[in-house]
């Protein structure tokens, strides 16, 4: 309940001063910068461009920040593409199980928000592709816990309520909505406010909780 009261508070502060989307945004790729100077670090790794095993089979969670990136990102394709994007989002979004299925922005075999992949797609690190290609288990090596441990961690920590709640929830990809009359993606944040982050600008619109919870 605390988690839900701090995602409508985050709501009500974004949907007052819109231009916390970017400020979010920008701690979101500092972040990003500080786990990539680590991972860039380390030696033997067999993941690779145009290598996407890790990309099939389950419905990626990430960060609201991490989502609002990668909302950003989709938002600068073409609106053509825009469409066949969200078709394949919420073909996705109706599945039962994603057993084999490939992540709905793999695009022959590139994701197509590299650059904005959220945490776990970044950090997913393999030092044998066989076993990626074969599906077995292995475990994360070291380093990735150090990262959390290091750097997501102490990061968060700095951040106030109720905005470090934005950091801490997790929530699918199948989660990115698509405004079909539009014809760009959004976040619906907690059915408080809807958020379209576009490279040019973010436009931010009340949702159904905003009656109850904002002063529209
Ligand atoms: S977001 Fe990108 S890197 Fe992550 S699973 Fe999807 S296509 Fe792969």
């Amino acid at each position: 309940m605390e988690k839900l009261e701090n995602l409508i508070l985050a709501a009500a502060g974004i949907y007052k001063q819109p231009e916390l989307v970017d400020e979010i945004i920008t701690l979101q790729e500092e972040l990003n910068q500080q786990i990539d100077k680590q991972i860039n670090q380390q030696k033997g790794l067999a993941c690779q461009k145009g290598c996407s095993y890790c990309c099939y089979g389950w419905n990626v969670q990430m960060t609201i920040p991490e989502m609002l990136m990668v909302i950003r990102d989709l938002n600068s394709f073409s609106p053509e593409k825009r469409i066949k994007i969200a078709d394949r989002i919420y073909e996705f979004s109706n599945l039962n199980d994603y057993d084999g299925v490939a992540c709905p922005l793999l695009e022959n075999s590139l994701c197509l928000v590299y650059k904005s992949r959220p945490f776990i797609c970044r950090t997913y690190s393999s030092y044998d592709v066989s076993l990626c290609e074969n599906r077995k288990e292995f475990v994360f090596p070291p380093f990735v816990e150090k990262i959390i441990k290091d750097i997501v961690l102490p990061f968060e920590e700095n951040i106030e309520e109720p905005f470090r709640t934005l950091f801490e929830t997790k929530v699918p990809i199948s989660n990115i909505k698509f405004d079909y009359h539009r014809g760009l993606f959004y976040l619906n944040l907690a059915n408080t406010i809807k958020i379209i982050p576009t490279p040019e600008k973010t436009e931010i619109s009340p949702l159904e909780f905003a009656k109850k919870y904002l002063q529209t």
